[in-house]
């Protein structure tokens, strides 16, 4: 069993292909670059923290976590993120809330990868947060890859749901994994806020710098 395993698991770096962990500790230290993002989609939202720029190996890392099901990164992803939720100096009670996957990229992945760092989130930091999953995007929404931010926000439009049901009764953390436009993490703010949720702060493991937009 144990050689099965052995063979199932990478044993090289998702980010430079290193032999040994799953992230070596040069890649590791580059999801603490912590940077704050500026875009004109976010005017007037609150504040957008990210833990890196997105390029290689930040980009690689990402890619294998969510197209390659390199389920190994997920510890290491929900630390680095948990390390930047700490940073944000969030009230007390905070509730951390994923950026909903499309219907169809969750199929694929066999999960929403947003909802497994969240979790892995409230596994690094204990009774300090909670976690809720009010949002979901119909399977009527396009793939947002190559959309401008003003496409983005029409591809949302009436297709962002909040679950009443599923409301958090506290200050919200929205948590993402990329922010390009702005536009889908702007699209679920105002979903929030709508909603009559107070949202304090966005988390995303990378921003995408100019030049890759
Ligand atoms: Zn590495």
């Amino acid at each position: 069993m144990r050689q099965l395993i052995d063979f199932l698991i990478p044993h090289f770096c998702a980010g430079c292909g290193t032999p040994g962990a799953a992230l070596c500790t040069l890649c590791a230290e580059q999801f603490h670059a912590y940077r704050r993002v500026h875009r004109s989609a976010l005017r007037g939202l609150p504040t957008v923290s990210a833990l890196a720029e997105y390029s290689d190996p930040v980009r690689r890392v990402l890619l294998q976590f969510k197209e390659y099901g390199r389920r190994d990164l997920r510890g290491h992803l929900a630390e680095a993120l948990a390390d930047g939720f700490r940073r944000l100096n969030a009230p007390p009670g905070s509730v951390l809330v994923p950026v909903p996957s499309h219907p169809a990229a969750v199929r694929m992945r066999g999960g929403a990868h947003m909802s497994a760092l969240v979790s892995g989130m409230k596994r690094v930091l204990g009774a300090a947060v909670r976690t809720a999953e009010p949002l979901r995007l119909s399977w009527a929404a396009a793939d947002s890859v190559g959309l401008t931010a003003a496409q983005r926000s029409a591809n949302l439009e009436g297709r962002l749901f909040v679950r009443a049901r599923r409301l958090p009764s506290g200050p919200v953390v929205l948590v993402d994994d990329l922010v390009t436009t702005g536009a889908t993490a702007a699209a679920c703010c105002r979903a929030l806020v709508a909603a009559g949720v107070e949202v304090v702060a966005v988390l995303t493991i990378a921003e995408v710098g100019k030049g890759l937009r």
